[in-house]
């Protein structure tokens, strides 16, 4: 997949967005959606997507529906932080299949780190129990600030 080309309405987030296939959400509004990776490099890895856009990418996105996903990125990174307390936080976004990514629907990557635990590889993760996942988004919802 290049930086150009259409959006495919098949691909893996336009299904959770359509409920075709399932998620752990974080929160969401009209406009957003917070969930968990389903591979986290690290404990609490968060994905932040568009529900109204169908930019692949950060170069097809139109402003204002960035700037609403950068507010939700923002609020979701913050309870990350209150809820599970990292060391730092690695804020992630690849572009075109040379840039790493693997799908193609906007997403920006929330992935809290701590020095005694690598990263895991991008694409390299495994997958996580789904208990797991509903238990840290139960975690960082409860730490979520006023919208
Ligand atoms: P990209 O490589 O495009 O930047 O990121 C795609 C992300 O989506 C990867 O971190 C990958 O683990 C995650 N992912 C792939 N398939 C699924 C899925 O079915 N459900 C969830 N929640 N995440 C997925």
């Amino acid at each position: 997949m290049s930086l150009t080309g259409p959006y495919d309405p098949d691909n893996i987030f336009a299904k959770i967005l359509r409920g075709e296939i399932p998620a752990v959400p974080v929160w969401q509004d009209d406009h957003v959606l917070a969930f968990m990776d389903v591979f986290p490099q690290s404990e609490g890895h968060v994905l932040v997507i568009s529900k109204t856009s169908r930019a692949r990418t950060l170069l097809e996105v139109e402003p204002e529906v960035l700037a609403r996903l950068t507010a939700a990125v923002h609020r979701t990174a913050r309870a990350v932080d209150r809820a599970l307390a990292p060391e730092g936080i690695s804020i992630m976004q690849f572009n075109g299949e040379a840039g790493g990514q693997t799908v193609f629907h906007l997403h920006v990557h929330i992935v809290p780190r701590w020095a005694d635990r690598p990263m895991k590889g991008h694409g390299h993760a495994p997958m996580a129990e789904t208990a797991t996942l509903k238990a840290l988004a139960d975690r960082i919802a409860a730490a979520l600030e006023p919208d």
